[in-house]
């Protein structure tokens, strides 16, 4: 079959991949030809963590108590921007809708179905294109502030045992001995043995899209305005209309209009991360380090350092409000010594293609089911880029996918 995949970032490269690997021809459509820093693309510019031990949805049912909180601090980890609150209004609804216990248990099955076939998947694709070096199989640190959070992080380990993630509750102490610039200011951590990071998201995403260059793909540097399912599935660019045997939609938070004028109207939305990297600096930490009570991460990501996280409602169009990047960098500076100083790192502000429910949409369209969506990803879609893609090249072919799908659905909103 010819299949087009419309986008380039981590979803529709892993995807190439999987296509290629069953014989049909591909084509990546990409304005950028593949994922650009420059606008925001979450794939060129993510904290690079294989984060295989997120289970849990971010809905749950205390968030109603522990968002305003978090959003009365303008600069913490969870903020709207002045004149989003509205348009984020059936969002949020559908948020609160999923954090009652059902529902977070439904999101939690879904969510370990993924993310614990996510590492074997990435590294079977390393392997293939002689890509290893690109992933660091040393474990990520969660660190915790207070005896309570340790408590709180012990009942998470417990589900996280069950569902077969290797965890240990550690002492300040062993995290320290791991990580030597973590200062003494923690009463604990969960360390993740099998989670891994990667050299960095802009060369790695750029090292599979080459592969599948390499393999035979096609790239067209075009911007898809519209996708048709009457006769043949097809794409309206400003080059014309393209036809195709099957089309994958992997557009990142772009794809929510795309799939709307297929009539499937999904409840995306982008949840904008900030990062500060520091070029050449290496050798400061050694794994992925969250701060798990204040929702961000330093990364050692062979480019560099990466400090970044937070949350930040605002649409697409606001600029990005890099005070938030500086108070991450700040907080990190209390648990982490000898930074670099703040002006000579590269700041970023990125999109995260989010739905209420923390599950990404797989599955086919409304309109045809040679149409694909695979978009969504939210906080983990560089870490869930190969198992997407797995589900996909199943439903292209036709085939029972090789685990339940039906939570990914589009049509479940
Ligand atoms: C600050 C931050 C930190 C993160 N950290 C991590 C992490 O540590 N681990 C992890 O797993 N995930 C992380 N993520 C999330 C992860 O980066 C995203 O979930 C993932 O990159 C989404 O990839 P994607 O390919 O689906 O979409 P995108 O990366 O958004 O790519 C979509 C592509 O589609 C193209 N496109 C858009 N519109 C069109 C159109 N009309 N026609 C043609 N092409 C189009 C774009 O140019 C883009 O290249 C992080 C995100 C952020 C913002």
């Amino acid at each position: 079959m010819h299949v087009l995949i419309i986008g380039a970032g981590i979803t529709g490269t892993a995807t190439a991949h999987a296509l290629l690997d069953e014989g049909h021809t591909v084509t990546l459509i990409d304005p950028d030809g593949s994922a650009a820093r420059e606008r925001g693309t979450p794939s060129a510019g993510n904290a690079g963590w294989i984060a295989t031990a997120d289970i849990l949805p971010l809905a749950h049912p205390k968030i109603v108590l522990e968002a305003p909180r978090m959003l009365l601090d303008p600069l913490g980890p969870l903020a709207i921007r002045a004149g989003y609150l509205l348009p984020l209004l059936p969002w949020l609804a559908r948020f609160l809708w999923a954090s009652r216990p059902s529902a977070v248990a439904a999101s939690t099955r879904a969510l370990i179905d993924l993310q614990t076939r996510a590492l074997p998947a990435w590294l079977a694709r390393a392997r293939a294109l002689g890509l290893e070096k690109h992933i660091h199989r040393k474990g990520g640190l969660y660190m915790l502030d207070t005896p309570s959070s340790v408590e709180k992080a012990r009942i998470e380990a417990k589900a996280q045992r069950e569902a077969g993630i290797n965890v240990d509750v550690i002492s300040l102490d062993e995290a320290r001995q791991m990580e030597p610039a973590i200062r003494d200011v923690f009463a604990g951590a969960l360390f993740h043995a099998d989670s891994a990071h990667i050299s960095d998201p802009l060369w790695l995403t750029t090292a599979l899209f080459e592969a599948a260059i390499a393999r035979g793909a096609n790239s067209l540097p075009a911007t898809v305005r519209a996708l048709s399912a009457d006769g043949k599935p097809a794409v309206l660019t400003d080059g014309g209309v393209i036809e195709a045997d099957a089309i994958v939609l992997a557009a990142g938070i772009w794809s929510r209009t795309l799939a709307a004028g297929l009539g499937d109207k999904t409840p995306l939305d982008t949840e904008r991360g900030y990062n500060v990297s520091f070029k050449g600096v290496t050798g400061l930490t050694s794994r992925p380090i969250a701060f798990k009570d204040h929702g961000f991460i330093i990364n050692a990501l062979d480019s560099g350092i990466r400090i970044g996280g937070a949350v930040e409602f605002g649409g697409l169009k606001a600029k990005p409000n890099h005070a938030r990047t500086r108070a991450l960098y700040e907080k990190c500076s209390r648990f982490i010594s000898g930074l670099p100083d703040f002006g000579s790192g590269d700041v970023w502000m990125g999109f995260r293609p989010s739905l209420p429910d923390s599950l990404p949409v797989i599955g086919p369209s409304r309109a045809s089911p040679r149409i694909i969506y695979a978009f969504g990803h939210g906080h983990l879609g560089m870490t869930q880029s190969h198992v997407t893609a797995g589900l996909v090249a199943d439903m292209i072919a036709g085939r029972k996918t090789s685990f339940d799908a039906t939570p990914f659905s589009a049509q479940r909103f």
